[in-house]
């Protein structure tokens, strides 16, 4: 049940620059069904709580600034070995590293404007689903 979902957000600069559609067209063309989705904005508390694991990093304020400025894109995502395969599809966190064709090198600006967040195993995949949807918000199975 939890192994074949991840958790994402398309980060403000992807949405600011009107990504949202390539990047979606690239999630369903690599097999994944989005399952619930919306598009919101994170509060400073928000934000904080969400990464509240790199709090102690040099970067943690950068990173609470930039995910606090301006909307997101919220989902959650079904296909099997999701997250390891969305890491895959998503590339390195710094762009200048992510491999070809991966999203983060296609529409990342930079290590710290990196365009996507993908969760980093099926325990944050739940908590972090959990953060953004109650369970009336995902809609799973086939409905034709
Ligand atoms: N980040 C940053 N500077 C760094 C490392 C990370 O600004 O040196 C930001 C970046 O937006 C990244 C987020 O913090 O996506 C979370 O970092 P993590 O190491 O978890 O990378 P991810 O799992 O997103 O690849
Ligand atoms: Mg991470």
């Amino acid at each position: 049940m939890t192994t074949n979902r991840t958790f994402t957000m398309l980060k403000p600069d992807a949405v600011d620059k009107g990504y949202i559609g390539a990047i979606l067209k690239k999630i369903n063309a690599a097999g994944f069904k989005i399952v619930a989705m919306k598009m919101t904005r994170l509060t400073r508390a928000g934000a904080e709580e969400f990464y509240k694991i790199h709090k102690e990093r040099p970067f943690f304020g950068e990173l609470v600034d930039y995910m606090t400025c301006g909307p997101i894109v919220a989902a959650i995502l079904e296909k099997d070995n999701a997250v390891e395969d969305f890491r895959v599809l998503i590339g390195a966190t710094d762009p200048a590293e992510a491999a070809e064709g991966t999203i983060r090198k296609l529409y990342a600006e930079s290590i710290g404007n990196n365009a996507i967040h993908g969760s980093d195993s099926n325990e944050n995949s739940e908590i972090e689903s959990a953060f953004h949807f109650s369970g009336r918000e995902v809609f799973s199975g086939n409905f034709f």
